[in-house]
């Protein structure tokens, strides 16, 4: 078992080293939590002027949930303030019910397909900018700087100097790259002739919006509304599932791009609902309600990181997106920044000098490399289950049911002290270990 850090060894025991964390979203958050934590000092740069998250809801699984417990307890206490779940019935261990969203090979329009279950978490849920308040909150303000895009970051002797933007500079002994599927840090590792230093453009777009709770319920009954249901079908699919304790239906409903390509250099835009229905005229009754319903939907195209040979160089790291954009189908893109979090500071807090921090960095990228990218990989795979894309299960329910019955598994039942034994291994058997 891991021994915490107390508050008084926050005090006590500062680092003789400083990280600079590029980009605030969850991933830099919570790294800086982490760091805190540890008595890692540290400074966060954020390019845009305020922290800020997206008008979305965001699930977790059993993986991020410990997480956030193991980077700090009040990670966790501030997400259960907020957090939503099933609240319809006995659904409070389900993940999804998946469902028939169109009369299809694996069902008619509305006909359950499979359910899959999460233990005792179920499809644990959040307003994701709810969730950013919380993080914000456990970070002092002095600690942070916006405004600050970060182009490039030179190595020098024993520290690295941050380029901004605007022209300014600062130093660190190392830095991490939090600033997600856009990153320049991820072109200071890779080198932007890298072709995996690109975002790639998978294929798939999605529509985003949130619908009051009452409306949902009165045209699709509590059952529908209240539960997180994967509706399946012809090149798409649609959750929804309830957050801000049950206020709110979040829709996110994923539509493959016939062409395959992206040209449009914006990746999220507002859409008008007439759009939205187009691609899904086809599909049943319930996606048909929940679609005229969605209140100001945004288009997103889907874009991921084809797999990075190394998440680090010399003193720079990336973590989150940066290190592993994905898909969001298989919902476990924040949990994995969560657990990148708690892994990286976790070994930043074992480091005793600035000169073990390359290391630590290699036993980052090497305990989370193969995990985060199987996560890339896998996640394409689930969207073209569930658009009913994959050869040998488009019209076959039984094989369909049995591959969403394995297939978040490993996702939820990592062990994350496992993971941090192992990188205390590579980094020399430094653990505060009882
Ligand atoms: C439709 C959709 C649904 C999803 N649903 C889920 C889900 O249910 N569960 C789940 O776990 N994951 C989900 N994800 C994935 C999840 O959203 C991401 O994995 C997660 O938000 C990544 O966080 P991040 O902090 O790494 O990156 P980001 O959230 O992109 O944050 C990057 C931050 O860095 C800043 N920044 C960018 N460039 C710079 C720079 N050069 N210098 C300084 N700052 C910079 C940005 O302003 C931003 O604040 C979903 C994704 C999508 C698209």
């Amino acid at each position: 078992m891991i021994a915490p850090a107390s508050a008084p060894d926050r005090a006590t025991r500062q680092k003789p080293f400083t990280i600079a964390i590029c980009g605030g979203g969850i991933a830099g958050l919570a790294l800086a939590i982490g760091l805190l934590r540890h008595g890692v000092p540290f400074h966060l740069y954020e390019s845009a002027h305020a922290f800020a998250e997206v008008g979305a809801g965001v699930g977790f699984g059993p993986n991020a949930l410990r997480a956030m417990s193991l980077i700090d307890p009040r990670v966790r206490e501030g997400y259960s303030k907020r957090a939503t779940g099933n609240a319809h019935g006995d659904k409070r261990r389900v993940y999804f019910d998946f469902l028939a969203g169109m009369d299809c090979g694996v069902g008619k329009a509305g006909k359950k397909v499979a359910t899959v279950w999460a233990g005792d978490v179920g499809n644990s849920t959040v307003h994701r900018a709810q969730f950013l308040d919380e993080l914000v909150a456990l970070v002092p303000g002095e600690n942070v700087t916006f405004g600050k895009r970060v182009v490039e970051v030179e190595e020098l002797e024993g520290r690295v100097r941050l380029h901004f933007a605007d022209g300014g500079t600062a130093e660190a002994s190392a830095a991490v790259g939090c600033d997600g599927v856009k990153s320049k840090l991820r072109h200071v590792v890779l080198g932007s002739d890298d072709g995996a230093a690109h975002p790639t453009f998978t294929g798939k777009y999605a529509y985003r919006g949130l619908i009051p709770m009452e409306k949902a319920v009165d045209l699709l009954g509590d059952e529908l509304a209240r539960n997180s249901i994967m509706w399946l079908g012809n090149h798409g699919h649609v959750l929804t599932f309830p957050i801000e304790q049950g206020a709110t239906m979040n829709v996110v409903a994923i539509h493959t791009k016939r062409d395959g390509t992206w040209h449009d250099e914006r990746w999220v835009f507002p859409v008008d609902r007439a759009q939205m229905q187009a691609d899904f005229y086809a599909w049943g009754d319930s996606v048909s309600k929940i679609l005229s319903l969605m209140q100001h939907p945004d288009l997103w195209a889907l874009f991921d990181y084809p797999p990075a040979p190394t998440y680090c160089r010399g003193r720079t790291c990336l973590t989150g997106d940066a290190a592993h954009a994905s898909t969001p189908h298989q919902g476990a893109g924040a949990g994995m920044a969560l657990e990148d979090a708690f892994l990286l500071s976790s070994l930043l807090g074992a480091v005793r000098e600035s000169s073990e921090i390359e290391s630590a960095f290699c036993a980052f990228d090497k305990v989370r490399r193969p995990r985060t990218q199987r996560l890339v990989r896998t996640s394409r795979e689930a969207g073209e289950l569930y658009d009913l894309e994959a050869v040998g299960v488009r019209d076959d329910r039984g094989r369909l049911e049995a591959d969403l019955g394995s297939r978040f598994g490993w996702i939820w039942e990592e062990s994350l002290e496992g993971e941090l034994v192992e990188a205390l291994g590579l980094l020399g058997g430094r653990a505060r270990l009882v």
